[in-house]
Formats: structure tokens, C-alpha cells, sequence
């Protein structure tokens, strides 16, 4: 007889890890017992050696679905002889690492007891147990127990606390389990916001939905706004009433089956939509023309699969094949998650509100996820994965990083593990930033970080994340480089240090000498870097302007290329451009005046947009660089050429030669497709040889691909594999967006590396 402790860290709270180890220590005959605390669970297991050394095989074998155990240690102590095995109070005490789950969809086993009218359960829209359901939404304070969730207010009924208390039960210690006798229940709220339809909350919704009207419904993270995908009047309502031109809405489809009858979706397709994320992934449709309304000229549409049971009955009941679910706001504004805030801010915008009264604690969008030749590329990461941290190489001093600008997440380091916010979005509006805030400072409570060492930021002071670091009064600001945060980040990700090749496309970012970065070809790693080369820059005529309208950056090349003699073009934008803003915006680029050069990737390739004839505005980032990248039909081995020149030490990659060339396609009628892959072509080649170049001077034999721009499928996969026949060992984003959703967690590393440092001088 022996007797061990075991202490687990991980994911390992609220997700049926007591039960899960009760039931294996009575199926062993194992006396004990288990108990969750602040820093994950502990368990004590008594009885012969052989039946311990199966249980420890077994424990991490053999863990529950929704676990994630990071640690496990076991250590002998003398045997008190009891016996029995029991499950024991939480502990709450010490620092409070135990890890919060993510939430979950709605498992087989509660999804079969939602359509069984035998279940006590049956379409009871709030159902859940030990292995799904929400998590992180409705937990305000760890340990994760139900007094510490917006479950508090909702008092167990006998038949509740009974499954909750049989440790042989499914429900054993669910924090979030309820019923139709205790629990949250629907409501349904007419146009005005008056409780309706009190008999039946979800078949006023569904009525609302199916005459084409739009419906507020409250999810996990938030409010979405439905309406049926196809009816194309109740979309373009929708769209005209959210002030939502053409960037493309999320649908739900109620099946693999119905989703099918719209898009091809592979086997790995298939896996990602139907796991327990459930993210919005981009999957192609089968014609172009399906569900235009959603995704006006787009040849993906952002699917996802019911996962709340909620969705479940709502998507039978219609019954609806594709519904629109795109996050409740007004355009860019945070997804709204608090009742109070629903009606004050979609007043006039929904016709109904289908509502509940189980408490959204913190917000989370759907996550959204790009399928590539090497593996799934998260463009959002938000519900279904937050707060699930990314394993660090070491322990660190605490650290907070508060991201960039457009897409932000912050990111905390405590101990070995980073832990990257949720989605909060773009931070020059005021809504946002107000979130932001309150985002950190309930996120510091729930991983416990009281204190950090410094708060990392990036680079450019204009951003309102800069601003909040600067004037924050917890620890000295320090600030990182937009470009080496991306690179440190994919480092981190993927468990890689030293130096490497980082290959940084993106948009926009602040550079060292304060010009506009984002073609970089980057040398070093998390503790330093330098700029070894760049993409040659294109100026924008109007500075933020040009952005939105690419066509401004197309007329400046075109300058460049041709002086004020520009070639005739069949382009309705440039045969309506007259003389005079020609000569004006010549003046601008010859002057300097309010004409900044852009090193960004991204500007060249709307201008590339522009100029194909594609996208000469745009009504939301990047539009005119993804249409370009939609447009291709297959890809081609030859693109059109570029240059390379090495001065003073300094690579530049100038792709002007394949702005001419594809000047020269488009005068001559060759068809757009063509021409669109010969551009994305040029750039992979050219970075290719940028990369052999670097390479030759430095030896580095691994090449980190990072940046915003990397969302483009032809550029990551094709850019990926001339690397890797090259030799070089190649490094994508997988787990974190490679766009600047990821660059908090480059800026936490960077800077608690230097911390680190410093302290160990
Ligand atoms: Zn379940
Ligand atoms: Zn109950
Ligand atoms: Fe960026």
C-alpha cells in the first residue's frame, strides 16, 4: 500500500476533471481524494503500486475532452489508511493560476436530450453539462466555481443539485447546469423592446425571421443579428441598416448537410467547423453567385455551424438552411453582450429581440478561421479559444502587451504561459477603447496578475494602446517594433528562438526612423533584429485617404512609371480621372505634400487592385487586396518580373517592374484572373529571392512568414513551398492570427525577454 499526490495544472476546472478522476480512482478500488484550488487540481490516490502507476497512465490517457492539462507532477507520502475516494471542497487560496476553459458548443450527449421529448430537458435552450457549454463568458473570478459565474443568481432545484452531486452523473459539479424549473429562460422583445410572445419567446423570433425581418438573438460572447441568408431583401435591409456596405456577413448553416448544398468542404473543413470552437470558417461556394447578399463578389463565404442549443432549436425550428449571423453592432463598434445596451444601441435596427437572462460577463466574437495548404490560420481569435494560453519556453516575469491599433488583443504573460486576450477590435473608436480597458483589467483579475514588470506597446505613438501604456501607472512603458512583434510572435507560437529570417507583410506599421513599414525582410529573433531589407515603397497621394481609396496610389505609380503621359487603359476610374487631378496629384508626389511613402505590402497590392481594375475604393481594409486575391483562378508558375538591388548592406525588392508589366496586360486586354496571379506570382518569387539573398549573407536557414498580408492564401502556400524547395525551413501562423490580432503576444515576449534579461544582468 502507497499513497500519492498528484498535482495537475491546465485546463482542469470545469471540465469534469473531478469527476473524471473520481470514477477512474472507484474503478481501481483507489482510496483518496481530489480537489480543485487556485493553481489547478490536486489528488491524493491510496492502494497497491501497480493500481496508482495504472491510474497515472490513465489520468492523462484518458482526460476529458474539454480538459488541457500543461503539468502534471506526483510525489510519495505516507498512506493514512482511509478509505473511500471523495471529491472535496475548492480550496481558495494562493495565487490564482488554475486555467478557465474556453467556452464550448453544446455536446452529442445534451444535444440528444434537447430533441428527446422523453428528457426533462427537451428544448430546454440552456442546456449543458461537465463537457460543454459556457465558460469563460460567464466566469468573473477564478476558482471557477458557481458562485464566482453569472450562474450565482440561479439557485439548483432538488432534481438540479442531484445531478450535480452524483458524481456517476454527466452534470457532476457542471458550475453552469439548470433546467426549465431553475434556470435562464427566453424572452422575446418586440421592436420597441416590450416583452412579447410570452408563450412561445422562439416562435415569435422565428416568425420575425422567416418574414424576412432582423432579429437580435443573444449568443454565448454576445448579440448576433439574424436574418434568413436567402432572402436577399432581408439582407440588404440588414445591410442598409447596420451602414454595412459589402464586407461580408457570417452565416449559419443548420447542417453539414444544408452547408453542403452551397460549398465544397473537405474532410479537414469539415473538422474544424464541426469543433469544439465552432469558428466562422472561410470555405469556397460552389457558384460565385450563391448567397450574394451575404457576400457581395466574394468567392468564400464565413460559415459556421449552430453551436448554442439555442441555435440548434432556432435553426429547426425555421426551419432556416442559412441564416445571417454577424455580430451585433453598428459597423465597427464592439459586439454588444449586455441587455441594458441592446435596445439603446439597435433601436431601429432589429424588429425583435430574442433574449435571455443569463448574464454575458465577458464579451467574445466568433472566431474566425482561413483554411491554407499547410494547416487552419485563425484571422480571429476570440471565442472557443480565449483564454487558452500558448506555452512559453520558460518562466517570465509578469508582463502586459497591449497590442496595435485595428484588430487588437492584449496579451498577459504570467509565469510560462502567455494568454492572449479575446477580439476587442479597432481602437480609434471610442466604444472600443472604452472595452479595451475594462477588458484588461478584468482579464488581470482573472488570470491573477495583480502587477507586471513593464506594459509593452507598440512603437507608433498615435495608437490609442500606445496611449493607454504611456499613460497607465502600472509598470514603465517599453516600446516594440510593429514588425519584429509580428515576427516574435510567430516565434513564439511555433516554440522557435534564436535568429531567423522574418518575412513581415503587412499594411501599415511604424518604423524605427518613423516612416510607414511593411515589406520587411527582418534578421534576428525575440531579443533584437534588424531591418536586412524591404519591399520599395509607393507613395500615397492624400496620406490616410489613398487608403480607402487605392486608386490614388494606382495614379501615383502610374506617375512614376510614365510621368504625366499615363498609358490609356480601359478603366472607368482612370478614363473619369480629368487632367487637372493628374497634374494635382503629380504636384503632390513631386512636392512631398501630404504625400508619405508607404514601404507596406499592402499598398502595392492595392494599388495592383486598382490598376487591374478591380477595387478603386474600398468600404472596409483590405477589401482591395483580397479582391485581387479572389480573382485568381488557378495559379501560374511565371510572374511578371521584379528587381533586386543591394546597397550599402541594405536588400531592397522592387516590384515596380511587375506594376509595369501588369500595366501593360491589363492595355492589352489579357483577362484579369491571369493577371492577378501573375502579380501575387511576382511577390512570391521576388520574397523567395529576397530570402536566398539573405540567406547567402547570413546562413540563417529559417524563414518566419508573418504580417497581415500572409491572410492571402496564394502568397502563404505558394510563398511557403518555393521556400521550402529552396531548403529553408519554413514558419506559418497556425494558433495566432498572422495578422495584428497576433502582435500582442510578439510585444509580451520581446519585452519580457528584456526583462528577464535586465534582472538577470
Ligand atoms: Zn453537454
Ligand atoms: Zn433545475
Ligand atoms: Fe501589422
Amino acid at each position: 500500500m502507497i499513497r500519492r499526490l498528484i498535482k495537475v495544472e491546465g485546463i482542469v476546472q470545469g471540465v469534469g476533471f473531478r469527476p473524471f478522476v473520481f470514477n477512474l480512482a472507484v474503478s481501481l478500488n483507489l482510496a483518496g481524494h481530489v480537489f480543485n484550488h487556485s493553481r489547478g487540481v490536486d489528488i491524493e490516490v491510496e492502494g497497491p503500486r501497480e493500481e496508482i502507476d495504472t491510474f497515472w497512465l490513465r489520468l492523462t490517457a484518458e482526460a476529458p475532452p474539454l480538459s488541457h492539462i500543461t503539468k502534471v507532477e506526483q510525489e510519495e507520502i505516507p498512506p493514512c489508511g482511509r478509505s473511500g475516494f471523495s471529491i472535496q471542497k475548492s480550496e481558495d487560496s494562493g495565487g490564482k493560476t488554475a486555467l478557465v476553459a474556453p467556452d464550448s458548443d453544446v455536446c452529442v450527449d445534451c444535444l440528444r436530450e434537447l430533441f428527446d421529448p422523453q428528457d426533462r430537458r427537451y428544448r430546454y435552450p440552456f442546456i449543458n453539462c461537465t463537457n460543454c457549454g459556457p465558460r469563460f463568458t460567464i466566469i468573473q473570478d477564478v476558482p471557477y466555481d458557481r458562485p464566482n459565474t453569472t450562474m450565482s443568481r440561479f439557485p439548483m432545484c432538488a432534481q438540479c443539485r442531484k445531478e450535480y452531486e452524483n458524481p456517476a452523473n454527466r452534470r457532476f459539479h457542471a458550475q453552469p447546469v439548470a433546467c426549465h424549473d431553475c434556470g435562464p429562460r427566453l424572452a422575446f422583445h418586440n421592436d420597441r423592446f416590450q416583452p412579447a410572445g410570452s408563450s412561445d419567446p422562439l416562435g415569435a423570433a422565428v416568425d420575425l425571421i422567416r418574414q424576412g425581418k432582423v432579429v437580435a438573438v443573444k449568443g454565448l460572447g454576445g448579440y448576433h443579428l439574424a436574418v434568413d441568408a436567402l432572402n436577399d431583401a432581408a439582407v440588404a435591409r440588414l445591410r442598409e441598416r447596420k451602414k454595412r456596405d459589402e464586407k461580408p456577413f457570417a452565416v449559419m448553416f443548420s447542417s453539414m448537410t444544408a452547408l453542403r448544398s452551397f460549398a465544397t468542404i473537405s474532410k479537414r473543413e469539415q473538422t474544424l467547423l464541426e469543433s469544439r470552437a465552432h469558428p466562422i470558417t472561410l470555405v469556397e461556394k460552389k457558384y460565385g453567385r450563391l448567397l450574394q447578399g451575404a457576400a457581395p463578389g466574394n468567392r468564400f463565404i464565413g460559415a459556421m455551424l449552430p453551436y448554442t442549443p439555442l441555435h440548434h432549436m432556432l435553426m429547426s425550428e425555421g426551419p432556416f438552411g442559412a441564416v445571417v449571423m454577424t455580430s451585433a453592432n453598428m459597423s465597427d463598434d464592439p459586439i454588444i453582450y449586455k441587455d441594458g445596451e441592446v435596445f439603446e444601441k439597435l433601436g431601429g435596427v432589429a424588429d425583435g429581440y430574442l433574449v435571455h437572462d443569463r448574464e454575458i460577463f465577458a464579451r467574445a466574437d466568433d472566431s474566425i478561421e482561413r483554411p491554407m495548404a499547410h494547416g487552419s490560420v485563425i484571422l480571429r481569435r476570440s471565442r472557443g479559444y480565449t483564454p487558452i494560453p500558448i506555452q512559453l519556453d520558460r518562466d517570465y516575469p509578469s508582463v502586459l502587451a497591449v497590442g496595435g491599433e485595428l484588430k487588437n488583443t492584449f496579451c498577459l504573460v504570467k509565469g510560462s504561459r502567455a494568454f492572449i486576450s479575446q477580439h476587442i477590435g479597432d481602437l480609434k473608436r471610442e466604444s472600443v477603447y472604452g472595452s479595451f480597458r475594462s477588458a484588461i483589467e478584468s482579464f488581470m483579475r482573472l488570470v491573477d496578475v495583480p502587477q507586471v514588470a513593464t506594459v509593452a506597446h507598440d512603437m507608433h505613438p498615435d495608437y490609442m494602446s500606445s496611449q493607454y501604456a504611456l499613460e497607465q501607472t502600472m509598470a514603465p512603458a517599453m516600446a516594440i517594433q510593429h514588425h519584429h512583434a509580428h515576427m516574435a510572435s510567430l516565434m513564439a507560437e511555433t516554440h522557435q528562438d534564436g535568429e531567423a529570417i522574418g518575412i513581415v507583410f503587412d499594411g501599415t506599421g511604424y518604423g524605427e526612423d518613423g516612416g510607414i513599414w511593411g515589406g520587411e525582410f527582418l534578421t534576428g529573433g525575440a531579443d533584437g533584429y534588424s531591418r536586412a531589407g524591404y519591399v520599395s515603397p509607393v507613395p500615397l497621394p492624400g496620406g490616410d485617404k489613398a487608403i480607402k481609396e487605392p486608386w490614388r496610389i494606382a495614379l501615383a505609380v502610374l506617375i512614376r512609371l510614365y510621368g504625366e503621359d499615363i498609358p490609356t487603359m480601359p478603366l472607368p476610374w482612370l478614363q473619369e480621372l480629368d487632367p487637372d487631378t493628374i497634374h494635382n496629384i503629380r504636384q503632390m508626389i513631386v512636392g512631398g505634400l501630404n504625400t508619405p511613402l508607404s514601404y507596406g505590402v499592402g499598398r502595392v497590392f492595392d494599388a495592383a487592385s486598382a490598376l487591374a481594375g478591380i477595387r478603386p475604393k474600398i468600404s472596409f481594409e483590405g477589401q482591395a487586396a483580397m479582391d485581387l486575391e479572389m480573382a485568381i483562378e488557378k495559379p501560374v508558375d511565371e510572374g511578371y518580373p521584379v528587381g533586386m538591388t543591394d546597397a550599402e548592406g541594405m536588400l531592397t525588392l522592387d516590384l515596380y517592374p511587375s506594376l509595369k508589366a501588369l500595366v501593360e496586360d491589363v492595355t492589352t486586354g489579357e483577362p484579369t484572373p491571369l493577371i492577378a496571379a501573375r502579380f501575387h506570382q511576382a511577390v512570391v518569387a521576388g520574397a523567395a529571392s529576397m530570402a536566398g539573398a539573405l540567406r547567402g549573407k547570413t546562413g540563417l536557414e529559417r524563414v518566419f512568414l508573418s504580417g497581415g498580408v500572409f491572410q492571402n492564401r496564394y502568397l502563404s502556400d505558394r510563398l511557403g513551398d518555393t521556400l521550402r524547395e529552396m531548403g529553408f525551413t519554413v514558419f506559418r501562423h497556425g494558433r495566432v492570427p498572422p495578422n495584428d490580432g497576433g502582435i500582442s503576444l510578439g510585444q509580451a515576449i520581446i519585452a519580457a525577454r528584456r526583462v528577464l534579461a535586465e534582472k538577470e544582468g
